[in-house]
């Protein structure tokens, strides 16, 4: 009798022990939390694709990352996941592409794209990427969370009425963001095209149906009316005055600046570009021009302080899988500290995508979308590049290589 009650506790403990190693854990040799904490030797334990508990017990772990710095999953909050080279290595414009070819192209992004750390990117955006995020959220694809615009609000879409309309179908159609051209191409000049009363009109109705906005705009005249319209972002910013820089402190738009790695793409892959639409020679002037003094304008906002700097790489064809260059650059030669850096691609990107409390932080109830790298990073950014683990929601999509 007795030695049943002893037999049947060894068996309670040992499902006991059974349940608790059954849940993943992790081991973070640093652990740079995306919120701006660092600590050491930090144990992580998750629950399914959530984080449970964040410690400094000792012990077997399921991943031993102890070697690494462990980061929460990047967030891109500015590429293009359809944007590719042809098979004969030219941007696209291949007509007889089919609709089949060309979502290939758009899942090879997303692989690469997730392989180099990101976990969550926000597509501005086709109308393609509805699919890439239905099939990559049903967990068998990997790829990166998505978020897209589906298409994006221009000039061309009409008076104020139409666009309402517009941001309205552009709902209906599960978007999650409203992209906004309020600016022309850096290749063709980047002057405000669209009206004040056309950005009211989108970036209004945006916030009435509850979209999120972001508006293309280059230059101080462009940049103020998106904000004066009630916009919610700025992507690429690249020049305009102090008081542009007061004015977003102010209003606590999000700017998402575009500094090293779209242009070095660009240059780099040119004989590609070159000869569609507006990649002329002096579209390429235009691009050297606004890296110049995109860098000064971004320095300038970086020493303010007060503006909530997002990341974003503006990845198109060639870019992809590069995403964290653009980190770099921003650290480098835009003198953005690293510390920042990291929080712009993390709980900030997070914050600005409505998803503050969901991504973006290491920390017990958030998603399991973690990345661990060589190095450290706050002392030497170019470590982003050197990708060693992946994890998004739990899963791992990418083991650390024997
Ligand atoms: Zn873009």
């Amino acid at each position: 009798m007795k030695a049943g009650i002893v037999s049947a506790l060894a068996l309670l403990a040992s499902v006991t022990v059974l349940a608790q190693d059954t849940r993943v854990t992790l081991r973070a040799g640093r652990l740079i939390d995306g919120a701006g904490g660092m600590s050491e030797n930090v144990r992580l334990t998750l629950d399914g694709a959530r984080i449970a508990s964040v410690d400094r017990l000792r012990g077997e772990v399921t991943y031993d990352l102890s070697e690494f710095t462990v980061m929460p999953g990047l967030i891109d909050t500015h590429v293009h996941l359809t944007a590719h080279f042809d098979a004969d290595g030219h941007t696209h414009d291949d007509p007889d592409e089919t609709a089949e070819q060309a979502m290939l192209f758009a899942v090879e992004n997303a692989y690469q794209t997730l392989m180099a750390g990101f976990t969550t990117v926000q597509s501005l955006g086709s109308v393609r990427d509805q699919y890439l995020r239905e099939v990559i959220a049903r967990g068998t694809l990997p790829g990166p969370r998505i978020l897209t615009s589906l298409g994006a609000v221009t000039v061309d879409t009409g008076a104020p009425d139409e666009i309402r309309g517009y941001v309205r179908q552009l709902a209906e159609d599960g978007a999650d963001v409203v992209k906004i051209f309020a600016s022309a191409s850096i290749r063709d000049g980047g002057a405000k095209v669209m009206s004040d009363e056309q950005l009211q009109a989108a970036c209004s109705e945006a916030t009435r149906v509850g979209l999120r906005t972001v508006a293309h705009a280059y230059g101080t005249e462009s940049v103020t009316a998106v904000i004066e319209a009630g916009c919610g972002g700025i992507e690429h910013g690249t020049r305009f005055s102090d008081g542009v820089i007061e004015l977003m402190a102010e209003r606590g738009t999000y700017l998402d600046p575009h500094v090293g790695l779209v242009w070095a793409n660009y240059q780099e892959h040119k004989d590609s570009f070159l000869g569609t639409g507006n990649y002329t020679e002096a579209g390429f002037a235009r691009m050297q021009d606004a890296r110049v003094t995109g860098y000064d304008t971004f320095r300038r906002t970086v020493q303010h302080g007060g503006v909530k700097l997002i990341f974003g790489s503006d990845a198109v064809a060639g870019a992809h899988g590069r995403n964290a260059e653009e980190l770099i650059a921003r650290v480098n030669d835009g003198r953005q500290p690293p510390m920042d850096a990291i929080i712009s691609a993390t709980s900030r990107a997070a914050e600005s995508l409505g998803m503050a409390d969901q991504i973006g932080t290491l920390a017990p109830g958030f998603e399991a979308d973690l990345v661990a790298v060589a190095g450290n990073p706050l002392t030497d950014i170019d470590a982003m590049k050197a990708i060693r683990f992946v994890m998004k929601g739990g899963v791992v999509y990418r083991p650390v290589a024997p």
